[in-house]
This record gives structure tokens, sequence and C-alpha cells, in this order.
């Protein structure tokens, strides 16, 4: 199409050619371009400044094909003069040549006429224009930013030298051309696609944001942080667009080399876009991510999610850049528990929505079907300048052991509490004397409150009478110091109101930098009630069996006597079986006696001295006419044994060993007896080649009714009083007794009492 200005046919009844050739004649340079700008005709003048011909002009871009008189502020004036359809003039300096024009836009019919005149003497006016003018060009060479003017299509309109001197091209190369045809985006189609969707986007009249690598030079590249921002006009048409690029090329190593340092991180890591689509995630993610993508899916959930919701959970996490992940496989929510999915995606959305940060603990599939672990999730928002939420930063670290440990806790304080509410036992802590937390029943028993308790005012030192002997609670409390835990033992609580609570108790210590410790403490009383009676009825009944004993005894020595008056002999063997019989019936009475005695603490012993070896002279003989299957060996002592005592009491004594030592070893046929004096004490040995007492039983013998269980000890009659009453006796003159045995060889008992102080 050439040139055919309709007004001026009108107007003016010349010739085209005439009009043509006066055009061709002007000194200036006068383009007409249509409404694309789509160069129609250039003058003479037009193609020398260009350097170039009609043809080469003719239907292509003026701001393309005319980079030495492209400015903004041309481009500015052709969009207002196409608006008002009216005379534009405007005076600017090409950025190309740096010569000043002066431009004059008239409108066409076929679009607009525009007139170059190069300006060579300011006016005043001008003159500050062009300090202006030259301050912005300053500005745009020497500004280390990457700074361009596009048209809302692209073209470059004004470019700064910085992105010029990185590509090594020069300004008229690029001015007019898009830029997404310029050797920085060209070279890498994604950075261009990029770019080319953000200008449609800013041409819009959006500001735009990325980030983008790019390689001004084959061997050199770049990244950016561009920001595309429309600007527009009075009308709000955008009329230009500023392209700036930020160079963070070294933030972006420091991005790399922190990435490098969150791949050998143990946690899942990853960096979110604001719309919850994930910029990054790291090794320990991406490999699980990956697999887990290999397992079958456990269950069609995630498929059967609206659209939306899916999208929400492939922005989650595992969409990272590293280019070997899909998005099917960053499905990450169907990998977490099916308890947890619903509360996790709406915990997610909650936070994009507010942009809080937030912390969530959430279970995910292990390898093996069935299998969870589980894991803390934090993400916390980064934010710009403006408090925009630019990014977020999710971590998730494994919990699995935490909540193993947590869980245990949890199940060991829920017995603690168990123990702790239980109506049966009574639970008091205790720091050094006080006591500092305790159970109800604690409290039930002792007869304080939990105010007091709260107040620290109870002292566990106070639960015990002062005596001038150490309490059972002091002898507990070395224990304890000692051994960490006391044996449980019988003891008397002293209540809060004075009264007496028969109790058992125990307890264990920890070492803090007081002495710290958990105490036990059952109510006894019933059992003791209980036991009070029985031994109240066993003293009854061995009272009440003693005198029809005696009068059995005599009445059988009367009858032996009138038979023996009769001559009837042959009633002997009778009458001395009877006899033993009641020997036998009326010592155990004896014993049972003595013992709810000691019980009652009313056994009363003679003071009197006594020579130990006259008494088991005497204990010896009445063995021996009772028992011929065993003899007895007698080791007297080198100097005569004597001691203050009862001389009955020490009797039984001798009499309950030595009878024990010939019941306990059937298959042997000799004791041995043995009495050492030394400067203070006397030291008594029994010693039988019996059956031996097991090393668990050793303990308990000296207990009270303690018999041994085992098959081949139940064989022997006996009720458990020997040992016990021979402990009291011993106890009572103020000895000691142990024992030694080897199982199926014999059992020596070594009695030691202090010798009359003379
Ligand atoms: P009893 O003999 O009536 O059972 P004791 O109090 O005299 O009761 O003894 C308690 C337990 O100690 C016995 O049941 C027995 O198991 C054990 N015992 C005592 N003396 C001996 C011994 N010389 N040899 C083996 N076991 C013994």
């Amino acid at each position: 199409m050439m040139f055919n200005p309709q007004s001026s046919e009108s107007s003016l009844p010349t010739s085209r050619d005439t009009l043509l050739s006066t055009l061709e004649t002007l000194p200036d340079a006068l383009f007409v371009v249509d409404d694309a700008t789509t160069i129609v005709y250039a003058n003479a003048s037009a193609q020398t400044m260009l350097g170039t011909t009609q043809e080469a002009l003719v239907g292509n871009s003026f701001w393309c094909l005319a980079p030495h008189l492209v400015s903004t502020t041309l481009y500015q004036a052709v969009l207002k003069a196409r608006q008002t359809r009216k005379l534009t003039d405007v005076d600017y300096r090409s950025p190309v040549t740096q010569t000043w024009f002066h431009a004059q836009i008239s409108p066409t019919g076929v679009g607009l006429a525009v007139l170059f005149q190069e300006n060579t003497e300011p006016t005043q006016c001008q003159d500050a224009l062009r300090q202006s003018e030259q301050r912005y060009r300053d500005l745009l060479e020497h500004s280390a930013e990457r700074v361009a003017m596009l048209t809302p299509e692209g073209l470059i309109l004004e470019i700064s030298q910085r992105p010029l001197t990185d590509a090594q091209v020069q300004l008229e190369e690029v001015i007019g051309k898009p830029l997404t045809a310029v050797p920085w985006w060209s070279s890498v189609p994604h950075a261009q696609r990029q770019l080319g969707a953000a200008i449609e986007q800013a041409r819009q009249g959006e500001t735009v944001r990325f980030e983008a690598r790019i390689y001004p030079h084959p061997e050199r590249y770049i990244d950016l942080a561009l920001t595309l921002t429309p600007q527009c006009a009075a009308n709000q048409q955008v009329e230009y667009l500023i392209c700036t690029g930020f160079d963070i090329t070294r933030y972006k190593h420091v991005e790399v080399e922190l990435r490098t340092v969150l791949d050998t991180v143990p946690q899942f890591v990853w960096i979110r876009r604001p719309d919850g689509s994930i910029a990054y995630c790291n090794r320990r993610s991406h490999d699980y991510a990956h697999e887990m993508a290999e397992q079958p899916p456990e269950d069609e959930w995630f498929q059967h999610l609206p659209p939306t919701d899916r999208l929400c959970i492939q922005g989650m996490w595992h969409t990272a850049p590293r280019t070997d992940i899909t998005s099917d496989e960053a499905a990450s929510l169907q990998f977490v528990h099916p308890e947890d999915r619903e509360r996790v995606l709406a915990l997610q959305r909650q936070a994009l929505e507010t942009g809080e940060p937030y912390e969530f603990e959430y279970r995910l599939r292990e390898r093996q079907p069935g299998a969870y672990r589980w894991f803390l999730s934090r993400g916390v928002p980064l934010r710009n300048e403006e408090r925009q939420v630019v990014q977020w930063v999710d971590t998730c670290t494994d919990i699995q052991r935490q909540k193993q440990t947590e869980d245990a806790l949890h199940q060991s304080q829920e017995r603690v509490n168990h123990l702790m509410n239980s109506s049966v036992i009574g639970i008091f802590f205790a720091e050094g004397d006080v006591v500092v937390e305790g159970n109800n029943t604690f409290l039930r028993m002792t007869g304080y409150n939990r105010d007091e308790l709260c107040r620290r005012c109870i002292n566990w030192g106070s639960f015990t009478l002062p005596t001038s002997k150490p309490s059972l609670f002091q002898q507990a409390h070395q224990e304890l110091v000692v051994q960490q835990d006391t044996t449980p033992f019988e003891a008397e609580l002293v209540c809060k109101d004075g009264s007496r609570l028969d109790v058992l108790m125990g307890g264990v210590a920890f070492h803090g930098e007081v002495l710290q410790g958990i105490g036990f403490v059952l109510d006894n009383s019933a059992r003791k009630e209980l036991e009070q009676r029985k031994d109240h009825f066993l003293g009854m009944v061995s009272h009440e069996l003693k005198t029809p004993l005696t009068s059995l005894k005599l009445q059988t020595q009367l009858l032996r006597k009138q038979l023996g008056k009769q001559g009837i002999d042959n009633a002997d063997p009778v009458l001395s079986r009877m006899e033993a019989q009641l020997n036998m019936v009326t010592r155990l009475v004896g014993e049972l006696l003595d013992l709810s005695k000691i019980q009652a603490g009313t056994l009363e012993y003679a003071q009197e001295t006594v020579n130990l070896d006259d008494v088991l002279q005497e204990v010896v003989e009445i063995v021996q006419q009772m028992q011929t299957t065993h003899t007895i060996v007698v080791h007297r002592a080198a100097s005569p044994p004597l001691l203050v005592g009862d001389k009955d009491r020490l009797e039984q004594m001798l009499l309950n060993l030595i009878s024990n030592a010939i019941k306990y070893s059937p298959g042997a046929n000799t004791i041995e007896v043995d009495i050492k004096t030394s400067e203070k004490a006397v030291t008594l040995s029994v010693h039988d080649q019996g059956i031996g007492i097991p090393q668990e039983q050793r303990e308990k013998i000296f207990e009270r009714f303690y018999r041994a269980v085992a098959p081949h000890q139940r064989a022997f009659p006996g009720l458990g009083m020997g040992l016990y009453i021979v402990a009291e006796i011993v106890k009572y003159h103020g000895g000691s007794i142990t024992m030694e045995s080897e199982m199926g060889k014999g059992s020596t008992f070594q009695v030691t009492l202090p010798l009359k102080r003379t």
C-alpha cells in the first residue's frame, strides 16, 4: 500500500506526484505509519537517516526499523496523537544517537504522519527538558540494574546499558525488537515462555514478578528477579511497560548452597509458593515421595477427591522442581494416615489463607503396608516488605521415637495415676523429711488434709513416736540412703490426731540434691487385729488345755501306781506310750502358751546365774532318754560358761535346737554340740548331718509358724514355733543366733550369749 493522504488531496488540488516529490525534497525525515505503526511511507530524508531504502522500510514496524528515532517519549506522543487525533509534537533525544529531535505527529486518513527535525538550537524550556532527559539517560546508562521500557506488546523502546553490556550488543540492535527475541531470552525457551506470559499479564494492567535464569552470553548466566510494571495513561490504557531485572545470581548461589545443606538434613524440607505449589523440596522428601509413589496406593480416597482438593494436595509437597517428579507422584496426601487427612488438609488451607505459621502432627505411610510413622509438620511464611507472603518454608520431622516415648510416658503416667487413685494403698512423695505429695488414701490414713500437704506441713518424721531406740522409720531411711529401697516393714503410724494406725510400709528413693523418695503405706490394722485375736485365742486355748493335760498326767501316774499295787505289770508299755504322747502334747501346749506370752510381751524370765555346761548336760540326758537313734557328742568349754539368765528358758532353747537336729537328720546317728567360751561370750554350736536348709528359707525359719514347704521337708512333724522361741530367748539374753547349712550335708546353728560379768 502506498501513501495516499486523502485530506491533502481534497484541500490541495495538486497531483500525487507533485505532492510526493515535495515530500521527498523535505529536509526532515517523514514517516507515514498506519494504526499498527507499520511504515507505509518514508521520504528520502527518512531513508537516508536510517541508511536504507523505501522498499526495506515499507510494510515493517516503525519501532523495529527506526531504532535511531525510537524513544519512550516518542512512543507516548504517538499514542496520544492516535487517541486525540490532534497534531502532537514532542522534543526528545534519541537513546541511540544522542541526537535531539523535534517530532511532529499529525493524524492522517491512514494513520499518522511523523516528521522528525534534528533540533540543535534549544529554547530555554527545551534546555530544561534536555537536562532532565540527560539525567534520565545517565540514570539508564549508569544504573547497575537492568531496566527497559517496553511497548505493551513487549517491544523494546529504551533499555539501560547494563543488559547491553551483559550481552555485548549495541543499543540499535535491540531497540524496537521484542524483548523475548533478544539473545538473553531467546536462547532459553523456558525463560522466553515465562517472559512472554508475564508481558501478556502486565499488558492487562497487572504488575508481574518472577524469577528467571537468562543467558546473555552462551557461557554466562544471570539469575534475575524481574518485575514488569504497566504504566497507564489517564484513560487507564496501558501505555508502556517498565521491566526491571534485579541480579540475584549471588542469592541463588547461596540458595543452592543452602539446598545442598538441606539435602543432608534428615527432615523433609520444602519451599512453597503463596498458592501452595511447591518451589523446592529437599533430597529426603524427594526420596520419600519416590519410594512411596512406587508403592501401590492403599486406597482410592485421593482419586475421589474434588479436583480443587486434589490440586491443593498436589501442591503440598513433592511437586518440586526436581525434574523427575511428576505431579501424580506428588499427590502426597494419599500417604497420610486416613484419620489425619481431613485435619491436615484443613490446617494446610487455613495456613495458606491466614498466612499464620502452623504446626501439627500427623502420620505418614511407611514402606511396609499398613505401617505409619508420626511426623511433626511446621510451616513458616516468609514475607516481603509489604508483608505479603512470598514463600512458605515447611519442614516435617520424624517424631516416631518421641511419640513412642510420649505414649510410654503417658501410659506410665496413667498407671501411676491409677496407683495414686488407689483406695487400697497410701502413697506419698517426700523430699528430704517433707512430704510433698500424697494420694487421698494416704491423707485419709494419716488424718492430714490436702491444704497441709500443699503448705508442706507434713514431716514424715512426725509419723513415728520419739523413742530412745532408732525408730523403724529411721532404720528405713537409712536403708533408703544406702540401697535406694527398703524392705516392707510393719510399723505403728502416729496420725495427726495422735491416734495410732498399724501399717505395712515400704519405699524407694532416688537421689537428687536432697533425698527424694516414694513411700507406700498399707493399712495393716485389720490384719493386726485379727492376729491379736488369734494370739488371744491361742493363749486361751493353750491355757485351757494345760489344766486337763496336767490332770491327765497325774491320773496316768496314779493309774501306774494302782496297777503296780495290783501286780498288773503288762500295762507298763502302754502307760509309757501314753505318758510319752502326753509329754509331747504338753510340750506343744507349753510352746503355744509361750508364743502367746511372747506376743503379749508377758513371757517372764528368771534372773539367776546359770552354768550353760550344766544346762546342756541335763538336756542331753533328757533327750538321750527319749531318743536313742542319735548319739549326742558334746565338746565342753575349757572354762565354765556362766551367764545370767533364765535356766529353764536356756534349757528350752537347747532342747529345741537339739530336737530339731535329730528330727531333720533321719539318716545320721550323731549330733555334735560345741561350747566355746571367750572373754566375753559363750558360743554354742549344734551341728547335724541332716537334710540342710535351702538358701531362700534361711531368713524365714526364725519367723513365727514358719515351716518349710518342700515335699522332703513337709514329711517332718512340727508347728514352726521352735526356732521362733529360740530366737526370742537368745534375744532376751542379749545374744545372737546364726545358721550355716549345706543341702544334703547338714546344718549348724550357732548361738552366742554374753557371759556373766565378774
Ligand atoms: P518345726 O520344726 O516345728 O517345723 P521350727 O521353728 O523348729 O519348727 O523350725 C522351722 C523350720 O526350720 C522347720 O520347719 C525346718 O524346715 C527348718 N529347720 C529347723 N531346724 C532344722 C535343721 N536342724 N535341719 C533342717 N531344717 C531345719
